[in-house]
């Protein structure tokens, strides 16, 4: 079969008939009580999303940067402090730590999971140290769906008195050791953007964890830093709050994510059992579920043209991410360790057309055309 029309990289107008007319009730009740700003709908799914994942807080925030800015607050990261953030992962992991003063170190990731390296980690903070820099904190980032591996790092981490943050921008849902992202490490960040696999219909973030002094430090820091008092304002802080709209399209959203992941995993299963013979399909842990942020390919050949052969049949794919952070121009200055896996993955990796609403026939057309460019 050849697709009637062009496939969509990911598709949000399918889920988006399905969620009607429960999705627009929630809507047109916001645009009914008007409280656009911290409204019900924000609270409500703090709790919601708090008892999903089993943190003990979760805070909203407007968007996935600002939840790492403000954890990195939280703990008075700034100048003469080191970050160690992997080479391969999108800009704003190693943005929130530039932004504050502090110095990103760039480590590498692992070339099975994509995730940072544990042992790349060890020689990060061997580098923060020749640097003469205090490292304070690591923050894994859970590439294309899939959690890093927190008990490696968290062992290390201990080791240095560092703190763990979770960059879940890619994986809320996810799980590893059965144990759900927001509960991984000490403190967790996600991102709502519309093609996450939780996303709004704008910006939007979160932040979970079990400290109840750093989820006051938090609310406070997201409000202009506000104290008890609205107009005392006792620290320093951002104006990053989650709108009351979004929160509202996220509530509707959160009744079928369950069903969405498992189709997310349905679809995986099937682009692995039929592209591995021929691929290097993505590998998941046996002890961890991912959500697929995307499926991804490493691909042995030159990308160019198996993109264009895709591209003139209708399949639209992604590159995540063609340059790693350490060699962009805005973040060469920071020190990094050898990054080899990082570099090789960056000019190798092709993600294809994924979400829970990708059409079987979709799908085969897909692997059709994969199969025999190949
Ligand atoms: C999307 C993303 C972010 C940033 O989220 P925004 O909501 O767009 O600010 C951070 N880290 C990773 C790994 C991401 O994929």
């Amino acid at each position: 079969m050849s697709p009637l029309h062009k496939i969509p990289f990911f598709d949000l107008h399918a889920q988006r008939q399905r969620l009607q007319p429960g999705l627009d009730q929630r809507i047109k009740g916001v645009l009914e009580h008007g409280a656009f700003i911290m409204g019900p709908e924000v609270a409500e799914l703090e709790l919601a999303l708090a008892a999903y994942c089993g943190a003990q807080h979760c805070i909203t925030c407007a968007n996935g940067t600002d939840a790492i800015t403000l954890v990195l607050m939280a703990h008075g990261i700034g100048p003469g402090d080191a970050v160690i953030v992997p080479a391969f992962t999108f800009a704003a992991t190693a943005e929130a730590v530039a932004i504050l003063g502090a110095t990103p170190i760039f480590c590498d990731v692992d070339a099975e999971s994509f995730n940072l390296s544990p042992t790349s980690l060890i020689e990060a903070l061997a580098l923060a140290k020749t640097h003469a820099l205090t490292p304070r904190a690591v923050i894994p980032a859970d590439l294309f769906g899939q959690p890093a591996n927190y008990p490696e790092i968290e062992e290390i981490a201990h080791g240095a008195n560092i703190v763990v943050i979770a960059d879940a921008a890619q994986s809320f849902g996810a799980t590893r050791d059965g144990r759900a992202v927001g509960t991984l490490a000490e403190i967790t960040t996600t991102s709502f953007f519309p093609a996450k696999p939780f996303g709004c219909y704008g910006d939007g973030g979160a932040i979970f964890c079990d400290d109840e002094d750093i989820a006051m430090r938090l609310r406070s820091l997201r409000v202009h830093g506000k104290g008890t008092q609205k107009y005392d304002n006792v620290r320093v802080g951002m104006n990053s709050r989650l709108d009351t709209l979004q929160a509202a399209v996220l509530l509707s959203k959160l009744e079928v994510f369950g069903e969405e992941i498992v189709a997310r995993n349905a679809i995986a299963e099937c682009y692995t059992a039929t592209l591995k013979a021929n691929y290097q399909v993505p590998t998941v842990a046996a002890n961890v579920g991912s959500v697929w942020a995307q499926y991804t390919l490493i691909l042995d050949g030159p990308r160019e043209p198996l993109v264009e052969s895709l591209k003139k049949a209708g399949v639209p794919t992604a590159v995540y991410y063609p340059i790693p952070l350490s060699r962009q121009s805005a973040y060469a200055q920071f020190p990094s360790t050898v990054i080899d896996v990082s570099a090789y993955l960056s000019e190798h990796v092709l993600s294809l057309p994924m979400g829970p609403y990708l059409s079987q026939g979709h799908q085969d057309w897909v692997i059709e055309v994969l199969l025999q460019a190949e």
